[in-house]
């Protein structure tokens, strides 16, 4: 089996597994009890938290754990710009995740100002276009850090300085689940979200990182935990699992980042040699995802052809791809409707190999052909 969905979800690392069924056999105490078997989960939590704080190079009480990357997107997004009680104005991407875009159009049916920038070719949000709708009264931008088809890339630090210039009251939200912690937060955002299950790390646990001069609402209500900014038992061996994948990635961080572009650019090397073939997010895309079109080719088609391989590969994100009415995301970036509905994308992850990336190649290699002529009849 060859797993290139990465961007969907990882495989968690065997430790994290390890440390999980502990913390579900053993320490399964509720951190909030009074005794001491729950006061140590709640100290382990408590130490998680620290650690993202450091790698994230702000105070523990600006961090919060939360389900999932979605939750982190929608509470950042909901606390901000309900506030305005549908009178603000809210700056984002079109090619932004979908917990981004829904949300966005939930609250411009409220009757919020809402600007969606498209992207250039490459798929990343122009500087220019920021500059022109921002105003000065501006109340967000949300804008990701690494798009989750197409693995372009952001300048978050240039985009929040333009939006900052204009609008110093503004709150900028930078959607990191695809990027860290490949990449590090960029400096300036007021709100950053990732996700454990990116990283080897479970389903179930997200991060949300709040600069304290933002005030959030809580989205979830009740017992108080997070700080009262999340109620709701912690998932403590979800939390368990995220801090011992991130200190893992991090240990070897430029090992991984390695192997994946050397994945990455020895399956493209050999699907470059297949006619009607384009890359979408350009070469300076990350290196954990490779989209590519295919023209005359369904993308299902070829997807359901590798998976009778035992290769499995995504077709856009995992979240919409039951969803219907062409490809936002791509068509955000202006790629043509011959090439659009044969796109496949790519992930790796630093479990994937060269070796891997040679055998699908091959595959792809020989089945493209024969969809085609399979689609010509
Ligand atoms: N943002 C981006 C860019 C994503 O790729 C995803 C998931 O794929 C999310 C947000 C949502 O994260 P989660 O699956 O943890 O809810």
């Amino acid at each position: 089996m060859i797993y290139f969905d990465n961007s969907a979800t990882t495989q968690p690392f065997t430790e994290v597994a390890d440390a999980m069924r502990t913390f579900m056999i053993e320490d399964f105490y509720n951190p909030s009890s009074l005794y001491a078997p729950s006061v140590a989960v709640k100290r382990s939590i408590q130490r998680v938290r620290e650690q993202v704080a450091k790698d994230l190079h702000v105070q523990k009480d600006e961090v919060y754990f939360t389900s999932c990357g979605t939750e982190s997107n929608v509470t950042a997004i909901l606390g901000v710009m309900q506030r305005t009680h549908g009178k603000g104005h809210l700056v984002t991407g079109l090619a932004e995740h979908a917990s981004i875009w829904e949300t966005s159009n939930r609250l411009a049916q409220q009757g919020c100002a809402v600007d969606s920038l498209a992207t250039d070719t490459n798929g990343c949000v122009r500087p220019e276009d920021l500059e022109r709708v921002m105003r000065p009264n501006t109340t967000m931008v949300c804008l990701m850090q690494v798009n989750n088809e197409t693995g372009a890339v952001n300048d978050i630090e240039t985009l929040c300085q333009i939006a900052k210039r204009i609008a110093p009251q503004c709150v900028f939200l930078c959607d990191g689940v695809q990027a860290f912690p490949k990449y590090a937060m960029p400096s300036g955002v007021d709100l950053y979200s990732f996700s454990g299950h990116k990283f080897h790390a479970p389903r179930g646990v997200g991060v949300l990182m709040a600069r304290k001069h933002v005030k959030l609402p809580a989205l979830l209500t009740g017992g108080g935990q997070e700080d009262g900014m999340r109620s709701g038992t912690e998932n403590a061996p979800a939390i368990i699992g995220l801090g011992i994948a991130l200190q893992r990635y991090l240990q070897n961080h430029d090992v991984y980042i390695r192997r994946m572009q050397e994945v990455k650019d020895t399956l493209w090397e050999g699907l470059q040699e297949i006619p009607g073939v384009h890359r979408n997010g350009g070469a300076d895309g990350a290196p954990h995802i490779l989209s590519v079109s295919f023209a005359n080719v369904q993308a299902e088609t070829l997807l359901h052809a590798l998976e009778e391989q035992q290769i499995y590969v995504g077709t856009g994100s995992a979240c919409s791809s039951h969803k219907r009415g062409g490809n936002r995301i791509l068509k955000a970036m202006g790629v043509s409707p011959q090439f659009a509905p044969g796109t496949i994308r790519f992930s790796f992850s630093c479990m994937n190999t060269k070796e891997e990336a040679e055998q699908v190649a091959h595959e792809v290699q020989r089945l493209v052909p024969r969809i085609r002529r399979f689609t010509k009849r």
